[in-house]
């Protein structure tokens, strides 16, 4: 599956937003829109956006976060119009179960890209079978974990200290020691997007 390789803080330039798609490196000063949040504090020049362009923002932010190409973002958002109930609840939720999420949400990455690499290295298991697809949709009652043979690499050694400082989604319960997350239930979208603005997304794909 495509994915984007260019730089990452060129998305978050593009909408003027920390979108943390670099995880803890983000907190430096070094970002970029730290450092243009500090030269521009003084110019008063605002661009209005149309109702259009605001959706089309609102999407792209999503976009970036969950590191999905425009292809793959669209194909989830027909899944999620075609379940019953909400679309946007129904469409975040299913964003959210994406395993390269969960091992994100769980603490063993410090950003979803990295939790896509550490799945696609076949570094986890889910229900004790290996699973190097990230976008294979996690289920309530889903036990993840990493490979004993995964334990004596890198990664998995930055994760453990990682995880001691993560706090997790209510639907996921952690075992930090054993680092083994359990989808307790399903994502649920009005949780998980109260501060993501999906009604726009809905309306950029209504039309
Ligand atoms: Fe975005 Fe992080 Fe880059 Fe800052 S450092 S622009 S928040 S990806």
């Amino acid at each position: 599956m495509a994915r984007y390789t260019g730089p990452v803080c060129r998305k978050c330039r593009a909408l003027n937003e920390k979108l943390m798609l670099k995880g803890d490196k983000c907190f430096s000063p070094k970002c970029p829109l730290e450092r243009k949040a500090a030269q521009t504090s003084r110019s008063k020049f605002r661009r209005r956006i149309s109702d259009r362009g605001i959706q089309l923002q609102e999407k792209q932010k999503v976009r970036f976060s969950y590191g999905l190409m425009e292809k793959q973002f669209h194909g989830f958002f027909d899944r999620a119009r075609k379940l019953s109930g909400v679309t946007g609840d129904n469409f975040i939720t299913l964003l959210e179960r994406r395993l390269d999420n969960v091992v994100y949400r769980a603490g063993f990455a410090d950003s979803r890209s990295q939790a896509r690499q550490i799945v696609r290295h076949g570094h986890i298991v889910v229900n004790d079978h290996k699973v190097d697809i990230p976008s294979y949709l996690v289920r309530e009652g889903d036990v993840i974990r990493w490979r004993e043979v995964s334990a004596k690499t890198e990664c998995y050694k930055y994760a453990l200290e990682k995880v001691k400082k993560v706090e997790v989604p209510a639907w996921l319960s952690l075992d930090q020691e054993g680092m083994v997350a359990t989808v307790s239930a399903l994502p649920d979208g009005d949780i998980i997007a109260s501060n993501l603005n999906i009604q726009a997304i809905v309306e950029y794909y209504s039309r």
